[in-house]
């Protein structure tokens, strides 16, 4: 396939930003040449009809299973801090969820993903009643939609000792079955947050990833209630350049130093931390301390492009300062979830250069003013994350196609969806007390 007729954000090494340009798609879910050459065939053209072709979006931090949670409202006072968010919802649909509820509430998560443009998603779950083989669930979901996913399991020890076991073996389990992976489904090892977890289970989880060498994936100082992780994590073998640490807000100098030794991704999720009133992480200050810093959702929304625009915002805010947040956000957004996603997984997307994965969306974005590398980030932030995506393409493969998806009938799984959520619901609302 190729495309033709496209304005193309390359996201290369020069940024370059191309003028009518076409771009082959390989049988093998590459990109191949830009600009080939030959005319090409008209039978194998799709014209992008000069919308802005680009890299689709990555989110680096997610929770499928909050899908189905949606306006969710629990009898009783409504919680105030965020341990009681955890304990009054979370804690209470993760305990309800069955594997129906979770195969639903994937399939219907990833399809609004993909209609807001995002192609990868490292996913965080938690079905502490439906555990052994679940990943596999997931893993469906992700093939019918056709999107690009990392899976893990959140091990906890908030259960009891045998269902920390339990989610230790169903990690181990998704990682070995992933060996043999294809690039479209990885694996992480999943760990809940240090304040869940004694030192004894930390250690039995880097024991069993030993030969495995999966990456973490875990919470990390997400709230005060986590201080001193960081060096019960290093303590426990946990830390390491492949580490993806969601949050990191409430860090001293000492545990941003640490960070840093090691080598670990820190995974930043505004809105979530706005919604949980949880407190900002300082993006500047840990980006000069070297620390890598992506972006994800937390489970709280699909588009990565409002991740994108209320971390920019926040920082300004957070600085009392305009200049600062556009370039961390983007920074977060554009080149550090790509990089992380290729050094935990080896998968190179997040460019459109020769060899990359074809992971790409077309952007109903016809600017009033010049765009170039100059002024790509603004453009980003102030036009192009309020275009509607008309396109999604995952792996040389079309997912959405006139702001339609194409893979799955999403009627037909947000009737399904519903009518799981309605049972889902009853039984949360039976746990909670009277
Ligand atoms: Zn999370």
């Amino acid at each position: 396939m190729i495309l033709t007729n496209a304005r193309v954000l390359t996201f290369d090494r020069a940024n370059r930003v191309l003028a009518n340009a076409c771009v082959e798609i390989g049988a093998d879910g590459t990109i191949g040449a830009i600009n080939p050459e030959a005319p090409p065939d008209p039978a194998e053209t799709v014209d992008a009809a000069g919308r802005l072709l680009m890299p689709a979006l990555i989110n680096c931090h997610t929770h499928l299973y909050s899908t189905l949670a949606r306006g969710l409202a629990l009898p009783g006072r409504p919680p105030k801090t965020f341990p009681q968010i955890l304990r009054k919802l979370w804690w209470r649909v993760d305990s309800a969820l069955n594997e129906e509820d979770v195969y639903y509430s994937a399939l219907a998560g990833l399809i609004d993903s993909a209609k807001s443009g995002v192609g990868t998603l490292l996913d965080h779950h938690s079905s502490p009643n439906a555990c052994g083989g679940i990943l596999d669930r997931i893993e469906q979901a992700f093939r019918e939609v056709g999107l690009r996913g990392a899976l893990c399991y959140e091990t906890t020890g908030r259960n009891g000792a045998r269902k920390a076991m339990d989610g230790i073996r169903e990690n181990v389990r998704f990682i070995e079955r992933c060996r043999r992976g294809d690039g479209l489904i990885g694996a992480s090892f999943g760990l809940h947050a240090a304040f869940t977890l004694s030192d004894s289970l930390l250690r039995r989880a880097a024991e069993a990833n030993r030969s495995l060498h999966s990456c973490f994936h875990i919470h990390l100082a997400e709230h005060a209630c986590d201080r001193g992780a960081v060096s019960r994590l290093a303590a426990a073998g946990i830390l390491d350049e492949r580490t993806l640490a969601a949050h990191c807000l409430h860090l001293g100098k000492r545990d941003i130093a640490r960070l840093t030794r090691y080598g670990v991704n820190a995974i930043h999720n505004p809105q979530s931390n706005c919604n949980n009133a949880v407190g900002t992480a300082g993006l500047p200050a840990l980006m000069r301390a070297g620390v890598a810093v992506g972006l994800g959702s937390d489970g709280y929304s699909p588009r990565m492009w409002d991740e994108f625009k209320t971390a920019a915002h926040l920082q300004k805010l957070r600085a009392r300062d305009p200049r600062v947040g556009l370039a961390e956000a983007y920074a977060a957004a554009f080149l550090n979830n790509r990089a992380i996603v290729e050094k935990i997984w080896g998968v190179r997307i997040g460019r459109i250069e020769t060899g990359a994965q074809a992971d790409l969306i077309l952007v109903d974005y016809f600017p009033p003013t010049p765009l170039s590398p100059d002024n790509l980030a603004a453009h980003l932030l102030y036009g192009i994350s309020n275009a509607p995506v008309d396109s999604l393409i995952v792996n040389g493969r079309f997912v959405v196609h006139n702001r339609q998806c194409v893979t799955v009938d999403e009627r037909a799984v947000a009737e399904k969806a519903a009518q799981q959520t309605r049972s889902l619901w009853r039984r949360i609302e039976t746990s909670c007390p009277p």
